[in-house]
């Protein structure tokens, strides 16, 4: 099986003789035993199986190496939440009195863990513009510095990252990059093959893509080489005590960083996914390949049909040759880049709120990434407590109308906006 097409629909669920042709949910917190010691060797790490579904289930496990394969990674994993999974793939090597660079561009609730939540347990983190040269990467690296972390696609600005130039400046560190590839998807883009080495998703968005399940997976590419710098990643490369001393890098090898964010983090944090979520995932995930293409060239359409028009004052979609990131997004996501584009009226806050309210297909929800056409103002909604200038300084112009194209007929997407553009 080497189409990723393929993967999304068949990948590692493979039932054999009278099994169920649907991957099952199993909906069971605990698992059977015959004899205290096989149930001994599990907690001793010595024998692999299920026991409590904080730290391992079945459906989850699958769904994770379903998430891995289409990643290209040799391991993977489920949380609750987006969040979560950013928080335990970070904190899984950089503990108290590390510290982490991170471009600017990227979502509001990692930009709060990292810039506060993050400071208030010892962690600090430089933020960086996004388009730095490699220089300027350079000069934010400090001597425990543990991690780069940028988002493949940003949410809400667009930003496409250079991933290649982020990995050299990383790597030359002796430290691995972490990208957010929630906007992207695997399918658009595979950030291993520029060099990242861990990958962390919102699975709520296009991998789910209907809305129905909130949940996050971090994926190893297992290609970093932790023990070539075991002085700055002790958690992996020295004994825990929590588990009679054994050392992640020697026992598991390429698994380390994953088997370690499950059996100590997961044990001790608990976001664990639910296994219904991880179903309702996993049939998100089967027409990923067909979704995917359908939103950008539904958001392609949109753009293209903005940037014609004279009430609009300027449209930000990486997909339109007249973009700051056409050439990078041609590099990086050659088959496009995902449904979500902005734009601006040439009118006041409150036309546009007007033009919003006129909406007839397009629902205005908080929510990204749906196979239904969303639209949010964040000067009226999520941002509505600012002024302008506060705004402004925010990245988030008071004019910006954040649109996430579905996978409706895209004339239909267009004639709504044509009236509700008439209407305002
Ligand atoms: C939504 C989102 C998150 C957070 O994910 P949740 O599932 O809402 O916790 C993180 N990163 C990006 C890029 C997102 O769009």
């Amino acid at each position: 099986m080497t189409n990723i097409d393929t993967k999304c629909v068949q990948g590692v669920y493979n039932p054999t003789n009278g099994e169920p042709r649907v991957m099952p949910i199993v909906q069971s917190t605990t698992f059977k035993y015959g004899s205290s010691d096989e149930m001994g060797k599990l907690f001793d790490l010595e024998a692999e199986g299920y026991f409590y579904t904080r730290l391992q289930n079945p459906t989850n496990d699958l769904v994770a190496g379903k998430i891995a394969e289409l990643e290209g990674g040799v391991a993977g994993m489920l949380t609750a939440s987006g969040m979560s999974a950013i928080f335990m793939a970070v904190f899984n090597i950089c503990e108290t009195g590390g510290h982490i660079v991170s471009t600017n561009a990227i979502y509001g609730g990692t930009y709060n863990l990292f810039g506060t939540t993050f400071k208030k347990m010892g962690i600090d983190c430089t933020f960086i513009d996004a388009d730095s040269t490699e220089e300027e990467i350079q000069a934010a690296i400090k001597p425990n510095t543990k991690l780069i972390f940028g988002e493949t696609l940003s949410n809400p600005g667009l930003v496409v990252l250079d991933i290649e130039k982020y990995a050299r400046v990383a790597h030359k560190n002796g430290i691995p990059l972490m990208i957010d590839n929630t906007f992207a998807t695997p399918v658009n883009c595979r950030t291993f093959e520029f060099g990242a080495d861990i990958v962390v998703h919102s699975t709520t968005k296009y991998m789910d893509g209907h809305a129905v399940a909130l949940g996050g997976a971090i994926v190893d590419s297992g290609n970093f080489d932790w023990e070539a710098h075991a002085d700055k990643f002790p958690g992996l490369t020295t004994p825990d005590e929590s588990y009679h001393g054994i050392t992640y890098t020697k026992k598991f090898g390429k698994l380390a960083y994953i088997t370690k964010a499950t059996v100590q983090l997961m044990r001790d944090l608990g976001p664990m996914q639910s296994p219904q979520n991880a179903f309702y995932l996993n049939l998100g995930l089967e027409s990923l390949h067909v979704r995917m293409p359908k939103h950008c060239e539904n958001a392609k359409k949109v753009a293209e049909f903005l940037e014609s028009n004279d009430k609009v004052a300027w449209v930000n979609c990486p997909m339109l040759k007249s973009n700051k990131y056409y050439d990078l997004a041609q590099k990086y996501m050659p088959n496009g880049t995902c449904g979500v584009i902005a734009f601006g009226l040439k009118c006041t806050r409150e036309e546009t709120k007007k033009f919003m309210d006129s909406l007839k297909l397009c629902a205005i929800v908080t929510h990204v990434a749906d196979a239904r056409t969303c639209v949010l103002h964040p000067a009226s909604h999520t941002h509505r407590q600012m002024t302008d200038e506060q705004l402004i300084e925010a990245g988030v112009g008071p004019d910006l109308i954040r649109f996430s194209c579905g996978i409706e007929e895209a004339d239909d997407i267009i004639n709504d906006i044509k009236q509700a553009l008439e209407n305002m």
